[in-house]
């Protein structure tokens, strides 16, 4: 095992020792009122340097992460975060601004910001956008109370969101959070919205359907303009879960196919590092007829009368705004992030960027199957995917008497960080693949090889997957107990 920080701590020790001042020294409560000082010094470990380094460089090597190796994590976009990105980010005036800082001090924030609601406006195909949601759950929020204020103000109460059961679990408990009645819709045989299933609860008590398209299958509706007629028939709003974003970048935009509302994750597709639960930025991009309602302030550029040079400001006068969502302007560390990747890009590089994104996912799949997996791993949906796919591992526990998260912790023994497991719901047994844009062929050929040899060792021992990972710093975890009572602190 190893020490913690706290273990390893000697009385005494110190990391760096300053020279001796030479300035008159006065007692503290003289500096600091004595209401506001510790009665005994704070339990902090006293570690020397070299230890503190080699504590946290031997914590580091104990977990993945996309640094380490391939991490086909479905929905969740983990791809490549360009280092440039960081040095942008570390530059002193980004990273040491203070969020208090006065507008006028700030300009050079507050135009990147403004950039990149354009940036994301255009993406979206929706004129207006509104940073400050901190992830995409958040940005859902934010969505629904946004159409809550859109009805109210028309004088209409409606009490219900539909969402499809390939919902993102964020999605029903957005619903919930904001006071809906959450009402679940059904999928068709292609994957897509069950249309008469829509016909027959769309109605006047609707205030908005929820949408991810492509949906958590990887596959895209086609049939996404008759939902929209549906839904704008009854006076409800369409909102479009774009947390994961990287199929259609460039290629078709949300607010084309008729959604109101759109949130966007920049830790997904917009190259923020993510995982260990954030930071992450939300933002949500809206319609015309949603504008009033944005959350408060908004980030705006005024242009003088006399034609001077424009100057960049927070608007807090917004008579009909949902309000404020969080302290500050969200966070600033993912704008320019994000901002760096589209600018880097490019209109035709951010293109380029789904389009493999979706080659490399059809070109794993094909591959998977000539390596002979689709026996004990079939494709839940057979057509054309996305971004993403879906297998079903139920033949494979049937035959094999190996479950999907047995195959996934045998993953970790190959170097692999395992992909999505039981989401979506709909599919028995589901691994959700997202290889993404940024692996080479030869890495991905590898996935499909170390997946066939998996199923061959099963064939053979079934025991060596069950009892896998084997030799992860630890074996299997309860992963139950893990997120329900987590212990994220040294007992004293
Ligand atoms: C990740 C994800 C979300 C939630 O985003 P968070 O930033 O984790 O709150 C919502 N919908 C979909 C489809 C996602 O993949």
């Amino acid at each position: 095992m190893t020490q913690t920080i706290f273990e390893i701590s000697q009385e005494g020790r110190r990391a760096f020792v300053p020279p001796a001042t030479d300035v008159p020294e006065r007692p503290l409560d003289e500096l600091i009122p004595a209401r506001l000082l510790r009665s005994e010094p704070a339990r902090l470990p006293e570690v020397a340097e070299p230890e503190i380094v080699r504590h946290y460089n031997r914590l580091s090597k104990r977990n993945f992460d996309l640094d380490t190796g391939f991490y086909p994590l479905g929905s969740c976009t983990m791809k490549h975060n360009p280092k440039l990105h960081e040095r942008v980010a570390a530059l002193p005036g980004n990273a040491r601004l203070h969020p208090a800082q006065n507008p006028r001090r700030a300009q050079g924030a507050l135009e990147l910001m403004w950039r990149l609601q354009g940036a994301l406006a255009e993406i979206a195909g929706l004129p207006h956008v509104s940073l400050q949601p901190s992830a995409g759950s958040h940005g859902e929020l934010a969505g629904v109370l946004l159409t809550r204020a859109y009805h109210e103000d028309r004088g209409e109460t409606r009490h219900k969101v539909l969402t499809p059961d390939t919902a993102h679990g964020t999605n029903p408990a957005t619903v919930t959070m904001a006071g809906y009645e959450l009402v679940k819709l059904a999928s068709n045989a292609d994957g897509g919205i069950d249309l008469d299933d829509l016909r027959a609860k769309a109605d006047e008590d609707v205030a908005c359907l929820m949408l991810t398209n492509p949906n958590t299958l990887g596959l895209f509706d086609p049939d996404i303009e008759e939902i929209a007629r549906i839904v704008h028939g009854v006076g409800a709003t369409l909102y479009y879960d774009g947390a994961n974003l990287n199929a259609i970048v460039g290629v078709c935009r949300p607010g084309d196919m008729g959604f109101d509302i759109v949130h966007f994750n920049l830790h997904k597709t917009f190259t923020q590092p993510h995982g260990g639960g954030g930071p992450g930025a939300g933002p949500i991009a809206v319609s015309e007829r949603i504008e009033p309602y944005l959350p408060r302030p908004q980030v705006v550029r005024r242009t003088p009368d006399n034609g001077g040079e424009p100057t960049f400001d927070l608007e807090y006068d917004r008579p009909k705004s949902i309000g404020r969502l969080r302290g500050f302007q969200g966070n600033y560390g993912v704008f320019v992030r994000s901002y760096a990747y589209i600018r880097s890009l490019g209109a035709e590089g951010l293109k380029e960027m789904s389009e493999i994104a979706v080659l490399n996912a059809n070109y794993l799949l094909a591959r998977l199957r000539e390596r002979g997996v689709a026996e004990y791993l079939p494709v839940a949906y057979d057509r054309l995917c996305m971004h993403e796919f879906v297998l079903s591992g139920a033949p494979m526990k049937r035959d094999l008497k190996v479950k999907t998260l047995d195959l996934a912790k045998r993953l970790l023994d190959h170097g692999v960080h395992p992909p999505t497991v039981y989401f979506p719901l709909l599919v028995d047994e589901a691994l959700l693949i997202e290889p993404t844009e940024t692996e080479t062929k030869e890495t991905l050929d590898a996935f499909a090889d170390t997946i066939a040899e998996i199923l061959r060792e099963a064939r053979e021992d079934p025991t060596i997957a069950q009892t896998a990972p084997h030799t992860t710093p630890v074996r299997r975890l309860d992963e139950a107990a893990a997120a329900k009572r987590p212990v994220i602190r040294q007992p004293l």
